[in-house]
C-alpha cells in the first residue's frame, strides 16, 4: 500500500463556520501554515447560514462582558472589511418599539446600557416619530428608541469572503474532515479525522454547536452547548416597502423577542423564535413556531401578513450554560477554545479572530507578519443595494452570459453561476450555489430553474 504523508501545519482550525473561516484568514496573514478542518462539504453550512443577518452595534449587550467588547469591535472590523471585499451591507438603522408602559419605562435604561457598551447614538423618540419611520406598524405604539447604525449584512458572502481570502493566503480548506479524536504529543497534536489524521502544533476549536464535544476530546467538561432554535419566516419582496428599518421589540426577561427586518436580498424577515432543544442537528421548523411567529407578526405589523411567505427556516444558536462567550487558551497543550458563540457570532467573527490571534501569539505561536499578502478578494454582489450583473449594460456587452437569466425570481444570470462554480471556494450542491448566487431562493423556490441549474452544477463537477 502506498502511504500518503500526513498533513502537518502550524495551526489547525476546527470548524468552517463564519468564526473558523475568520480565524483561518487571520492566521494565514502571518508566516504560519494553516488548515481549516470542516466536517461538511462546504463552508458556512452550520449556524452561519441560518441567522437573522444583522450586523449588531452591540447596544444591548451585557456591559463589561466579552461579548459586548467583541461585538462592538467586530462591528467596526466587519464594516471596514465589507467595503473592501464587497460584502453586501446596508446601514438601515433599527428602532425599538414600546407598546406598554413597562416597555416605555425600559427605554431610558436601554439607552444608558448602550452608552456603557460604547454606543452613544441611540435616541428616545415619541410615537409619531416611530410611525414616521415605520408607518405600517400596528396601532398602539407609545414611543421608541432609535439605533441608527444597526445594519443588515449578507451572512453567506461574509463566510465565503473569509474562506476565499484564507485560501488565497495559502490556508488549506479541508472538507469532510470531522475531528473525532485528538492525541496531544509533546511538540504537536494529532487530530484524527474522518479523512485521515492531521498533525498541528496549535489547535483552535471553532466547532459551534459541537464545540463542547470537541472540547471533551481534550478531557474538558467546562460547558454544555444548548442548541437554541430560532425559526424565521421570509416574506416576498413585495413586502419590502413595509420594513425599511429593523423593527425591534423591547427586550424582556424572556429574551430579545421577535423582530421584523429587511434583508439584503430585498425580502422581509419575521423572527426568530427561541426554544431550547437537545439535538444540535435539528434545524426543522415546527407548526407551533410558525403559528407563534404569525401571531407576533399580526401584533407588530398586520399588513405584513397580507404578503406572501416565500420560505421559512430555522437556525440553532450555540447557547450554553454560561452567560458569556467562552474564549480560553490551554497554553500547555497549545489549544484554544472559542465556545458559546451564540446569537452574535456573525458580527463578532473578525474580533474573535483577532482575539484568537493575540491569545495564540501570547501563548507562543510565532506570528511573523507576511509582506507578500494578496489583495482581499472582491466578492460577487448578491445584495439589492448595489447593481447586480443583469443591471449592467457594460458587463452584459462584455460578456453576454451576464444577460442570460437562469433564475428569473432572483434574476441570477448564467455568468454568475459560471463564476461561482469556478470560484476559489466552489459550491458542491444546489444549496451552496444558492448561498453564492441567490439561485433558487425566490418565489418559485427553484421550481422553474432547478433543472438547468442542476445541469450546470453537474457539468462543473465533471
Ligand atoms: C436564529 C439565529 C439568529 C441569529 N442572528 C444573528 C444576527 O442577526 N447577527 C449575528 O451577528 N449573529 C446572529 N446569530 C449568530 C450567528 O449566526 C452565530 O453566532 C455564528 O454563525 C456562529 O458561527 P460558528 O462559526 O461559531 O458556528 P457554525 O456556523 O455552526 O460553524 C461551526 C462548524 O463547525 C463544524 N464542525 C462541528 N464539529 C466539527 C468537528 N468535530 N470537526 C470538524 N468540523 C466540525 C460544523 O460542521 C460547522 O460548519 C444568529 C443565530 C441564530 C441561530
Amino acid at each position: 500500500m502506498i502511504g500518503t504523508a500526513m498533513i502537518e501545519v502550524d495551526a489547525a482550525v476546527i470548524g468552517g463556520g463564519v468564526v473558523g473561516c475568520a480565524i483561518a484568514r487571520e492566521l494565514a496573514g502571518y508566516q504560519v501554515g494553516v488548515a481549516l478542518l470542516e466536517a461538511g462539504r462546504d463552508v458556512g453550512e452550520g449556524t452561519s447560514k441560518a441567522n437573522t443577518a444583522i450586523l449588531h452595534t452591540g447596544f444591548d449587550a451585557t456591559p463589561g462582558s466579552l461579548e459586548s467588547e467583541l461585538v462592538a469591535r467586530g462591528y467596526s472590523l466587519l464594516s471596514g472589511y465589507s467595503a473592501l471585499a464587497g460584502i453586501p451591507v446596508e446601514r438601515t438603522g433599527a428602532v425599538l418599539v414600546a407598546r406598554t408602559g413597562a416597555d416605555l419605562g425600559a427605554l431610558p435604561g436601554l439607552r444608558e446600557r448602550a452608552v456603557k457598551n460604547g454606543y452613544d447614538r441611540c435616541e428616545l423618540v415619541g410615537a409619531d416619530a416611530v410611525y414616521a419611520m415605520a408607518p405600517a406598524l400596528a396601532p398602539g405604539v407609545l414611543g421608541g428608541l432609535t439605533v441608527p447604525d444597526e445594519s443588515i449584512i449578507c451572512p453567506w458572502t461574509t463566510t465565503l469572503a473569509f474562506a476565499t481570502e484564507a485560501k488565497q493566503r495559502g490556508a488549506r480548506l479541508l472538507f469532510g474532515h470531522r475531528v473525532t479524536a485528538v492525541r496531544v504529543e509533546p511538540e504537536a497534536t494529532v487530530l484524527v479525522t474522518a479523512a485521515g489524521p492531521i498533525r498541528a502544533r496549535w489547535v483552535v476549536n471553532a466547532a459551534g454547536l459541537h464545540g463542547d464535544a470537541v472540547d471533551e476530546l481534550y478531557g474538558f467538561r467546562r460547558f454544555t452547548v444548548i442548541p437554541r432554535r430560532g425559526e424565521l419566516l421570509v416574506f416576498d419582496k413585495l413586502a419590502r416597502p413595509l420594513a425599511d428599518k429593523i423593527i425591534l421589540p423591547v427586550p424582556s426577561a424572556a429574551g430579545k423577542g421577535v423582530l421584523v427586518s429587511p434583508t439584503i436580498y430585498g425580502n422581509v424577515l419575521l423572527g426568530p423564535t427561541a426554544e431550547n432543544l437537545t439535538d444540535p442537528g435539528d434545524t426543522s421548523t415546527s407548526a407551533q413556531g410558525l403559528e407563534f411567529l404569525l401571531a407576533r407578526g399580526r401584533a407588530i405589523m398586520p399588513s405584513l401578513l397580507s404578503e406572501e411567505v416565500t420560505a421559512c427556516y430555522a437556525g440553532l444558536r450555540a447557547a450554553t450554560d454560561r452567560p458569556d462567550y467562552l474564549v480560553e487558551i490551554d497554553r500547555a497543550r497549545r489549544y484554544l477554545l472559542l465556545g458559546g458563540i451564540r446569537s452574535t457570532g456573525l458580527t463578532a467573527s473578525m474580533a474573535l479572530a483577532e482575539r484568537a490571534r493575540v491569545l495564540l501569539g501570547d501563548a507562543g505561536l510565532a506570528l511573523t507578519p507576511r509582506d507578500d499578502l494578496p489583495e482581499p478578494p472582491r466578492m460577487p454582489n448578491i445584495g439589492e443595494a448595489r447593481p447586480r450583473p443583469y443591471q449592467s449594460d457594460a458587463r452584459i456587452a462584455a460578456d453576454p452570459d451576464y444577460g442570460t437569466i437562469v433564475c428569473f425570481c432572483e434574476r441570477v444570470s448564467r455568468g454568475e453561476i459560471r463564476d461561482a462554480l469556478a470560484s476559489p471556494v466552489p459550491p458542491c450542491d444546489l444549496d451552496g450555489l444558492r448561498r453564492r448566487t441567490r439561485t433558487g431562493m425566490g418565489r418559485c423556490q427553484g421550481f422553474y430553474c432547478r433543472a438547468e441549474v442542476s445541469g450546470l452544477l453537474r457539468q462543473a463537477a465533471r
